[in-house]
């Protein structure tokens, strides 16, 4: 109880946040409609450079500017950095929840959470040790 590990408290339990607990305003929670616009606009745009055989170049910026957008919208909200359970996961917008507000399991970034930084290491622990 009480001991702290990547920022994450070990008590065993966690706060279910939803996208935002009862009483915050909607600016404390991401614009989960913005959010869905804006994906898939990229999405489409990642289409069209496929059916035009655009080079790899111009769809890695469209990755970079995807991230830097996603960077600024999730790290700024209230529950940016905390361990809780966010609606949207699995490619999906609702029914799937996360376990931090910017995780792989929304976004493609390439680090990883606390929660499944910590999955990871025990799945690495169960075959080396
Ligand atoms: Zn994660």
């Amino acid at each position: 109880m009480g001991a702290e590990r990547d920022g994450v408290a070990r008590s065993g339990k966690f706060e279910v946040e939803g996208f935002g607990r009862a009483g915050d305003t909607r600016a404390d929670v991401v614009d989960k409609e913005e959010f869905d616009r804006f994906e898939r606009d990229i999405q489409r745009q990642r289409r069209e450079l496929r059916a035009a055989g655009k080079p790899e170049a111009e769809m890695d910026e469209l990755f970079r500017k995807e991230r830097e957008k996603e960077d600024a919208m999730l790290g700024s909200q209230k529950y940016a950095g905390k361990v809780g359970a966010f609606e949207g996961a699995n490619y999906e917008a609702k029914g799937y929840y996360r376990p931090e507000v910017d995780c792989i399991m929304f976004t493609r970034h390439k680090t990883f959470c606390a929660v499944c930084r910590r999955a990871i290491e025990r799945v690495i622990g169960m075959y080396a040790g």
